[in-house]
This record gives C-alpha cells, structure tokens and sequence, in this order.
C-alpha cells in the first residue's frame, strides 16, 4: 500500500484580509507584535488558532510570570507591562504582580489588542503560506470555513513553534546541538481545596515524592515537585508533569505527550492525596487545555546569540531586548535542571537580527523561537521578554511598511530607538 497521498489541485480560495501586518500566534509574542504594530498605524491582523488568546499564559495554564528584573525594577515595561497593569485593574493580579488568573489574561489580551486597533481572528490554524520568491505572498489558514487566504505586507510568526517560517522555507535548529532533543514538555494542573496551614515545606514535599516514586507509586522523571501558590488562596498549581523526547512538531508526538502529561497527573493526585498533608479533600480544579512546550524550532537569523553572549552579558547598539533571568533548561531526556545566573546588575542584550529570519524577505520571528542557542532560549523564553521581543517584531513590521522595507534593511538601532519611545527600559 502507497505510504503517501497527493492533495488535489484547491478551488480558489477567498482572501479575506489584506492587512500590512500579520501575525501569526496570540500568545505573549503574538500579543506584544500585534499590539506595538496598531499602536504605530500598522492595520494589523491577528489568526490564533484557539478560541482565545494568552498562548502558554490561558491555554497552558503557565503561572507565574518569571522574574525578569534589574534591581528589583522588571526590565519588560512595554506591552508586557499594560498586560500586567490592566489584569491588575481587572482584579486578576496578586500583589507580587507574578501570579495571575489565566482567565483575566484572556480578557486583558483581548482588550488590549481591540483598543490598539488589532482585527482577531480566531479559530483558524496555519496551513500554509504561498510564497513569492523570497518573500511571503499570503497565507492560508485552515478554520471552519475551509481554507481562506490573508495578505500583508510583513508577517509575524509567533506561534511558539515558527510554523510559519518553517513552512516558508526557514532554516532553523531544534533541541540541543548534541542529539537535537529539545526541553521536556509540561503538562500543569491546578488543585483546589488544599488546607495550606498544614501544607509542608518544599523540602518535604520532595522527600514524600521522592519516596512515593521509589515505591513505584508515581511515575515521573522530574527530579522535585515544583509548584507555586496561584490567585485562590485554597488552590496550588503544578507545573511538574515532565515528557520527555517527544518532538512538538510531530503530530502523533505531541498527541502521545498529551496522554502521557495526563497520565502523570493521575500519579500526583493519588500522591498528593494519600502523602501530603493538607491534600488529603483536595480536588483537581484544572488542567491545561494543552501540554506546555518549552521549546521547539529556533530559526536562523541574521544575528545569533550563544551560551557564552549570555556569560559575558553581551549588549548591542540594536539591543530590542534586556533579559536577566538566568539560563534554566530542565533536562530534555530525564532528572535535572540546569542553571545559570548573571553576576547581580548584570542582563544581556538581545539584537535585532535575531528576530530577522535569514531566509525569508517579509517574516519577523516573535517570542520564543528566535535565532539563539538552546541555552539562550531556555533564558528569553520567559513570557516577559517573549513579549518584549514581540513588540520588537510589531515596531519594526510597522517601520518596515511606513518605509517601503523589508526587516533586514531596516536599521536595528532605529527599531531600539522607537522602543524606547513606546517606553520600554532599554537605556539607563
Ligand atoms: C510547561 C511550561 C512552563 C513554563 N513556565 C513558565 C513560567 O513559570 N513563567 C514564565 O514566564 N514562562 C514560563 N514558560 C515559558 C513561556 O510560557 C513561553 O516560552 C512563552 O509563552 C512563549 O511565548 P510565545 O508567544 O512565543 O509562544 P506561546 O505562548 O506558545 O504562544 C503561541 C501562540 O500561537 C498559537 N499557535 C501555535 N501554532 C499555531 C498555528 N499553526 N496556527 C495558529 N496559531 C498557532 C498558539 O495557540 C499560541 O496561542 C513555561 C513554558 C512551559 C511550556
């Protein structure tokens, strides 16, 4: 039997749009490139494939945010910071400003993109796009009206993976030089009804597990539990499933990671029920809607960031990004967690080109799959600059069409400059 079938020629396809920006991916990338285009005059598009946005934030119940911050200060003062500021106002904040309602980020997204000016577009994945030369024509967007078209002048990808730049024909890295596996993906939950009084300390938690899968009883490859307090007083989120070398390009990967995430969070619940004091009438309150993929693609640039810019805190003249949060890849086969801090005042720079895909004349990549090592992307990863470089990729989409230029012949230094108008802490 053939292995392969061949697609039939479509019938016309409708465009619906032609836009000068699209992005691709309304997760915190997407958020801050969609957001930073309107705001410049860019009529702009935003296509998500769920029915909401938020990306890693709602759908992969990832809480909190991590600490990107320069003396107490966090370095994210753009879009990221309205983010913050409006769930704040909306009463889906804690006081650390880290810990958030999943739910009050969807609205907060929403509301933000919708006052910039951004046109939504839900429920439409990628297929693919059409290329013209080098340079992206449209692209086509699977949803339930079939396949539509949408046109722009510059596009976006952020959708965590570079589906877009992958299928026009990017080159890109995946996963660690050594064996090409990438960070271990997460399947988090939420558990309410805890009694916290009695909960123990970290460090018995850990002893507890530790014995509990001695015994056979839970089956997990994470070294510790890592949880962390949430918005409701009763309720603890875990984010400490761990899957590992499954690919999150992968379709039947992916769908195996999703049974395999759940299958863990079983494991907790009995555990955590029968050995942890204060769980004992606890109840599963949520599990995200998709398993967390902490990493994937990163595609080629014209600039590249390694290991060793982060030690030596490198800085650029077309720095987009500053990002202190430490190098922190969790093992991509088992145990471990590995880190690596800058000495106190110090962050690196993230340049422009880095956003820049090599390949492709009229695509900027946001968030997270940008053109840097797998242990710089274990550090920018984080939502705060994923976002930050976001809004790099919707200035300079907005620039590049007031301009009449593609990305790369825009000047970095330019784009830095317009951040720093928008606010964001990249001089001083
Ligand atoms: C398990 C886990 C734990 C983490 N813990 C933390 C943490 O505690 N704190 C922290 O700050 N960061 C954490 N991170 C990192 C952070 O969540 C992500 O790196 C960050 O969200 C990346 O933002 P992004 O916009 O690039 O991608 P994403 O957040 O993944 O958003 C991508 C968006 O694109 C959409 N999309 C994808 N493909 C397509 C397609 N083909 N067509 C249409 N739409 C598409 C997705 O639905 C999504 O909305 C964690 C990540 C994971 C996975």
């Amino acid at each position: 039997m053939a292995d392969k079938v061949t697609r039939p020629e479509q019938a016309d396809i409708p465009i619906l749009h032609d836009v000068d920006v699209l992005v691709v991916g309304a997760g915190p990338g997407g958020l801050g490139a969609a957001v930073a285009a309107a705001r410049l005059g860019a009529r702009t598009l935003l296509c998500e494939q769920y029915g909401f946005s938020g990306g890693m934030a709602t759908a992969g119940l990832v809480n909190p945010f991590m600490p990107n911050h320069l003396d107490g200060r966090s370095l994210d003062t753009g879009v990221f910071q309205d983010w913050c500021e409006l769930m704040d106002q909306m009463g889906g904040m804690l006081e650390d400003g880290r810990t958030f309602c999943p739910e009050t980020a969807k609205l907060a997204f929403e509301r933000l993109c919708l006052d910039a000016g951004v046109e939504l577009l839900y429920h439409v994945q990628l297929d693919r796009p059409l290329m013209a030369g080098s340079d992206i024509d449209c692209v086509l967007m699977l949803g339930k009206s079939g396949l539509t078209a949408h046109r722009a002048r510059i596009y976006v990808d952020a959708t965590g993976d570079a589906d877009l730049a992958a299928r026009a024909g990017c080159e890109f890295e995946y996963g660690r030089p050594e064996d090409g596996h990438a960070q271990p993906m997460t399947t988090n939950f939420d558990v309410a009804g805890v009694d916290i009084e009695r909960m123990p300390d970290r460090g018995t938690i850990n002893e507890l597990y530790d014995r509990a899968r001695a015994e056979g009883r839970l089956r997990c490859p994470r070294e510790n539990v890592l949880w962390f307090r949430s918005v409701e007083p009763d309720r603890i989120h875990f984010n400490t499933t761990r899957i590992v070398q499954r690919r999150a390009t992968d379709t039947v990967d992916l769908s195996e990671a999703e049974i395999e995430g759940r299958r863990q969070i079983v494991d907790y619940l009995r555990f955590l029920r029968e050995d942890v004091p204060g769980f004992e009438t606890a109840r599963l309150h949520a599990i995200a809607d998709t398993v967390g993929v902490r990493e994937s693609r990163r595609v080629r640039g014209h600039a590249y960031l390694r290991r060793d810019d982060f030690r030596n805190a490198a800085k650029f003249p077309d720095g987009i990004a500053r990002v202190r949060y430490p190098i922190d890849i969790h093992s991509p086969t088992g145990e471990g967690t590995e880190h690596d801090s800058l000495p106190e005042g110090e962050w690196y720079e993230i340049p422009y080109g880095c956003l820049v895909p090599a390949d492709c004349d009229n695509l900027l990549v946001g968030g997270r799959p940008i053109s840097v090592d797998h242990a710089v992307h274990s550090s920018m990863r984080v939502m705060p600059p994923a976002c930050t470089v976001g809004q790099a990729c919707g200035t300079a989409a907005a620039m590049a069409v007031e301009r009449g230029l593609g990305p790369a012949e825009l000047d970095g230094t330019a784009v830095r400059q317009s951040m720093t108008e928008q606010g964001v802490w990249l001089e001083g």
